[in-house]
């Protein structure tokens, strides 16, 4: 019995010992994004995934794990293993504001360890193609006229989308009703189909549509027009001065990830962002790459923590509540 163990442990030890010595990364990793298929967190997750998984030599996978304005997904990899085969893809609503709102079962600065900052984009406030208005003012016009009637989609309460409409509700006195979905891939759809009214979604989810003629888009939610859309006027000239929100992303692994590992990706990602092919991609969603300098683990930490000092408070002074 003793000998049985004994040699259970030296088996152990042994493959212990294998396990270690294998190069990161020896198989697919898998790249959770909090919200569903073919919205914004998924497209940028598709394109950084893919040329990540060429730079590292292993398939990056892509797994949608929806709900509760990603807090379901970000709590999947808080409790995944911390070995750089299990990646949280997020942005400013995931990662910042989540933890404002939701009562969360991890720490969004400890149980996760950061690799990098992301592209980031402003939101388009756009309307469905029957809507009578012409521009914004006349948007807002409308929404006065018939805010009883009048919903907006949103990828859950306190999503990005979420807080982009409940700002253009303070800033133009209108309330209007909301309709949570899991995430903004499927409102866009119901914007499209007629069946949503208004939406305030990330430029790279609504550019798409826009330039198909199939949404109308009203103004960008930055100082300054997109280079991508450079017809789409600003919100400072369309009537809504200072109505600014811009949703960056970012990428983290479990906390106590292997220090080379968490090199490795970082790296990885570098790699990816510095391929014109890439860039060309995120440009033409309005996406901008942050400075080489953010692309670390200490940009995006000391980014993520000062925007938890920054919104915390403003959030929670707001009384947004998880549904
Ligand atoms: N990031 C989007 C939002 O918060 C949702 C999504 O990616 O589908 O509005």
């Amino acid at each position: 019995m003793r000998n049985a163990f004994l040699a259970a442990a030296i088996v152990g030890v042994i493959s212990i010992g294998t396990a270690a010595a294998e190069p990161y990364p020896s198989r697919t990793i898998t790249m959770v994004v909090p919200f569903a298929a073919g919205g914004p967190t998924d497209t940028v997750a598709r394109i950084i995934g893919e040329r990540m998984g060429r730079a590292l030599g292993q398939t990056i996978i892509i797994e949608n794990v929806t709900g509760a304005a990603g807090s379901i997904g970000v709590g999947r990899v808080a409790r995944a293993a911390p070995d750089g085969y299990t990646l949280s893809i997020g942005h400013w609503s995931t990662h910042v504001v989540n933890g404002a709102i939701y009562p969360l079962t991890y720490d969004l600065l400890k149980d996760f360890d950061p690799i990098s900052l992301l592209p980031s984009n402003p939101q388009l406030i756009v309307a469905r193609k029957g809507i009578p208005a012409n521009d914004l003012k006349e948007l807002i016009a409308w929404v006065k006229q018939n805010q009883d009637k009048i919903t907006g989609g949103t990828a859950g309460a306190g999503s990005a989308s979420h807080i982009g409409e409940i700002y253009f509700q303070q800033f133009t006195g209108t309330s209007f009703t909301f309709v949570p979905y899991r995430g903004t891939g499927p409102a866009m759809l119901d914007l499209v189909a007629g069946h949503l009214d208004i939406m305030c979604d990330q430029s790279s989810n609504s550019l798409p549509q826009v330039r198909a003629g199939q949404v109308k888009a009203y103004a960008v939610t930055a100082p300054k027009r997109l280079a991508a859309a450079p017809e789409i006027p600003t919100v400072d000239e369309a009537g809504l001065p200072g109505f600014y929100i811009s949703v960056w992303h970012g990428l983290w692994v479990p906390h106590g990830t292997p220090p080379d590992v968490i090199a490795k990706l970082a790296a990885a990602v570098r790699e990816s962002l510095a391929d014109p092919e890439v860039q060309k991609r995120f440009a033409d969603l309005g996406q901008e790459i942050p400075p080489v300098e953010q692309q670390t683990p200490e940009g995006l930490h000391a980014h993520q923590k000062a925007e938890i000092e920054k919104w915390w408070p403003i959030i929670k002074a707001a009384g947004i509540k998880a549904e």
